[in-house]
């Protein structure tokens, strides 16, 4: 369980989604980087909807707690071995909602936090299943960290988004750059999906995905909301095992 401090108050926040919705190729700039990473017959056209996934709530996981590469990887032969971050800003739902219009949708933000897609590259791209394995492993979807109000972000959609890898800079970009802002995902999702108190919609990532490895610190930053720094631990070099 993720319980993490609700932003300019005393209390704390129980992160219990029934269900993490998250998009795909969410940025034009990652849009074009993606043609080397999907080869999974998704195309790389500049969407025409929001490209919905999900992540299972057994991939959440907290502000400085590990990333786990999972063991299950030792078990292919995958050649080039990649487990890439994808820094991004989380919006949490705060109200059951079902087939909002864009105007509606705001209503039903209770506010945001920072995240980390976690994508598992070689499981993804090549699972007849899709995506699904490759987003959903354990300690897949650090979130944090703290949770803000909607209150205290007005414009959800100028915020500097930027991730670092062991400190070094990777991503870099602004929410301003979505193709799908936030009325306009929030109330895409609701008229897919019954939205429950709780529920996390991850807005996609910028460029400049890449892999984590044994040992990294990977840290994902939102302006106004803070920095989410997880340690990455592949569990077959850790020592003693
Ligand atoms: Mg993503």
């Amino acid at each position: 369980m993720v319980v993490l401090p609700v932003a300019n108050s005393h209390e704390s926040y129980e992160v219990k989604p029934t269900k993490i919705i998250a998009l795909g190729l969410n940025y034009n700039d990652h849009v074009e980087e993606s043609k080397s990473i999907l080869p999974q017959d998704v195309s790389t056209e500049v969407p025409t909807e929001p490209i919905l996934f999900a992540k299972t709530p057994n991939c959440l996981t907290g502000p400085d707690q590990p990333i786990y590469l999972p063991r299950i990887l030792s078990s292919y032969n995958f050649e080039n071995l990649r487990t890439d971050y994808e820094g991004e800003l989380a919006v949490i739902i705060g109200w059951r909602c079902k087939d909002l219009s864009e105007d509606e949708a705001m209503e039903y933000v209770w506010g945001y936090t920072c995240t980390n897609d976690v994508s598992q590259r070689n499981i993804q791209t090549g699972d007849r299943s899709g995506w699904f394995r490759g987003k959903s492993f354990d300690t897949f979807g650090p979130v944090g960290p703290v949770v803000v109000r909607k209150e205290n972000i007005p414009d959800p959609h100028n915020l500097k988004l930027t991730t670092r890898l062991n400190g070094k800079v990777v991503q870099e970009s602004n929410t301003s750059f979505m193709i799908f802002n936030i009325p306009q995902t929030v109330s895409f999702v609701s008229r897919n999906f019954t939205l429950e108190p709780g529920d996390l919609i991850l807005t996609g990532t910028p460029s400049g995905v890449g892999p984590m490895n044994h040992g990294d610190t990977v840290e994902v930053e939102v302006e106004k909301i803070g920095v989410l720094r997880n340690p990455v631990i592949d569990p077959a070099k850790e020592a003693g095992a």
